[in-house]
């Protein structure tokens, strides 16, 4: 037992972990794993929750430790010996999962389980696993008759085929897109970044002048701060109709995206759905599409007005720059103008308040108060210098979970910031093991001396993710598959998270996490208000136009017939008709690369978004009313929320932590639009 991958009676040992030890490690968690599906498979007792379920649910932690660690590491500390190491293995990994998802012999004892007279024996939570197991063995087509089920498969490898094409057909049209401007003077606007940036691009590609492309960092500033009004219509016209017939035609979607649905419905069809929204829906909060569609339409209403508040400003300031008939290409343009006048403010002052220390011990005082527990720095092996270890602890100083912190960008690290599952709490014969977790950030490191030092956005981001960790952390479920995040629908994820964030503009909570690096002043209240102010700005304009994706979304894997006369862009058009205050113009082509719902995995889901921000908005709400860092209502949030985790429908956990199904007040509200 040397290899550390292997080690399952104290926390990992990123001090020892090697890439050679991750292939044999995987492969014999493996080849147990096997073995032990295929003594459970073929065992002639009758299956029960401890001689079946529980058997497989202690192989899963196994395997899931030791990979997360190995993931982790590929993450963090990358190296070539690593990646191959991981690729290699993530192959492996896949394989057996597909396998075990198909085994049609462990499907047939789950749903004996689910039908035996012990059922009802079993605790909620292990009845909730048995039905989630039994829900997604149904999901993957373990009921179609033999002959149906060669042509399911067939069909959903047709739509991964489908969806990486799409993609690839946008990436290929973006990459190949280049715009030569030869005349310095035509950039008038354009930040000096922007320009310079431009300027190597052409020089790369041996040319004189400045390049522009499709990719975000060129595009977006020409969009927002170039004066040249044709230079942005010309980058917009080419982003808009990109992958369509508009564009080359070795790249068009128009048919991907009408394959796709086709395809989509027919799975959902087999499986006794009506449709693919419905399918989406199966495993999610929202129970149907009505629901959705209900949602979205009364969120329409109400922000509309506010949208169209938006828009007459923005028209009048246009025309205060002399742009008579504001056009798509000139919107972003005219509001970053308008925001500027507005907010004058920038980043690099407010970063000046956020030193670290004062981040760090601010955020682990609001979590101590509301929700009683301590946060103190602990020991463990790490896998970098900068990497720390925390204890959070309960009243009696009883340790209850684990964290790692990791905050600072460095090389060989994946972009981005995360929460990921180390260790899962469940109960074991020997007592209960204690949930550990990943916090992984992407912030400047110190330099010259002074301490490292955060801009708003990044307290906003440490706060999120901090709630994916406290989802992970808190849990009091005893059951590895529902444990934490484990089992939470899809669109209830971001709850705690987004939750989190409401702390960062309130101002009592957040003047005590400033401290000017230089002066150690607080944060001047002036600055804060405008901080908030520009937050909200165009935020009736934005939600309307989420609306409308959301919208789009939901109808065309709902309602719309894929074989019908009816195109995706007719639909999109009518969705506009009904919520939009911009207008593109007829030649925008935004179905041909909306890729969240046609390759993302985002089909019939894209509404999460918004769903997600009026379950945490609602949820602070109650903090509102009872005190912003109010101990009872931390401590309903924690027990009926963070505590359940996957164990049972988010739904229930909602409505036990607030008494009432969630409501879009409190998010209309935190996004002033309200009278
Ligand atoms: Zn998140």
């Amino acid at each position: 037992m040397s290899n550390p991958l292997l080690y399952v009676a104290g926390l990992p040992k990123f001090d020892e972990v090697k890439p050679e030890h991750i292939s044999p490690a995987i492969d014999s968690l493996i080849a147990e794993g096997r073995a032990l599906v295929e003594q459970l498979a073929t065992s002639t007792e009758v299956p029960t929750w401890e001689n079946f379920a529980l058997k497989l649910e202690d192989h899963s932690e196994k395997l899931g430790r030791a990979w997360s660690q190995v993931g982790h590491m590929n993450a963090v500390v990358n190296s070539p010996e690593l990646r191959e190491a991981y690729n290699e293995n993530l192959a492996k990994l896949t394989d057996y999962g597909s396998d075990i998802s198909q085994d049609e012999r462990l499907y047939a004892k789950f749903k004996a389980i689910q039908s035996g007279g012990d059922f009802a024996k079993l605790t909620p939570t292990q009845q909730t696993i048995i039905n989630h197991e039994v829900r997604d063995f149904k999901l993957g087509g373990a009921e179609l008759p033999a002959n149906e089920k060669a042509r399911f498969k067939a069909v959903s490898e047709e739509l991964s085929k489908l969806g990486a094409k799409f993609e690839e057909n946008i990436l290929d049209n973006t990459n190949d897109f280049k715009y030569i401007v030869e005349n310095v003077a035509d950039l008038a606007g354009l930040p000096e970044d922007a320009i310079e940036a431009a300027a190597e691009s052409a020089k790369a590609d041996g040319k004189e002048g400045y390049q522009f492309s499709l990719h975000f960092p060129s595009y977006m500033p020409v969009l927002q701060y170039a004066d040249n009004r044709a230079l942005r219509e010309t980058l917009y016209r080419a982003y808009a109709t990109r992958a369509s017939e508009l564009s080359k035609p070795e790249w068009d979607n128009t048919a991907l995206i009408s394959d796709i649905l086709k395809l989509k419905q027919e799975e959902a069809r087999m499986l006794g759905f009506k449709n693919y929204a419905e399918l989406s829906l199966a495993t999610k909060m929202a129970d149907t599409p009505k629901q959705v569609t209900d949602f979205l339409d009364t969120l329409a209403k109400r922000a509309k007005p506010y949208a169209e508040k938006d828009m007459r400003e923005l028209l009048a300031y246009a025309k205060k720059l002399g742009i008579n008939d504001l056009q798509a290409w000139d919107v972003a343009y005219v509001s970053e103008k308008l925001r500027e006048e507005k907010y004058a403010f920038s980043d690099q002052e407010v970063k000046q308040y956020f030193p670290e220390s004062k981040v760090l011990a601010g955020l682990f005082k609001v979590v101590e108060t509301i929700f009683g527990v301590q946060v103190r720095k602990a020991e463990a092996p790490l896998w970098h210098a900068d990497a720390a270890f925390y204890a959070i602890s309960d009243a009696q100083n009883k340790p209850i979970a684990y964290f790692y912190l990791d905050l600072y960008a460095r090389n060989n690290k994946r972009g981005g910031a995360w929460m990921d599952e180390c260790i899962t709490r469940r109960k074991k014969a020997n007592g209960i093991e204690l949930p550990v977790a990943y916090l992984t950030c992407n912030f400047s490191a110190p330099v010259g001396g002074k301490p490292a030092l955060f801009t708003h956005d990044e307290v906003i981001t440490m706060f999120h993710e901090f709630g994916h960790g406290l989802h992970h952390m808190l849990t009091q479920v005893d059951d590895y598959s529902v444990s934490g995040i484990k089992g939470v629908e899809w669109d209830a994820v971001e709850l705690p998270s987004q939750f989190m964030e409401n702390f960062c503009w309130e101002w009592e909570v957040l003047r005590h996490m400033t401290a000017h690096v230089e002066t150690g002043a607080q944060l001047p209240r002036e600055l804060f208000d405008k901080m908030v102010a520009a937050k909200n700005f165009q935020a009736g304009m934005q939600t309307v136009r989420q609306i409308e994706f959301s919208l789009f979304d939901m109808r065309l894997h709902g309602e719309f017939d894929p074989n019908g006369k009816q195109t995706a862009l007719d639909l999109i058009e009518q969705v506009r008709d009904e919520v939009a205050v911009v207008r593109p113009p007829k030649w925008n082509r935004f179905p041909n690369s909306f890729s969240h719902i046609f390759a993302g995995g985002y089909a019939a889901g894209y509404y999460s978004y918004k769903w997600a921000e009026v379950l945490s908005a609602d949820a602070y709400s109650l903090f509102e009313e009872m005190g912003t860092l109010s101990v009872e209502a931390g401590s309903r949030f924690k027990n009926e929320v963070l505590a359940k985790g996957g164990s049972r429908p988010a739904m229930e956990s909602f409505v036990a932590f607030r008494g009432r199904e969630p409501s879009l007040d409190a998010l209309l509200r935190h996004n002033g639009m309200t009278t």
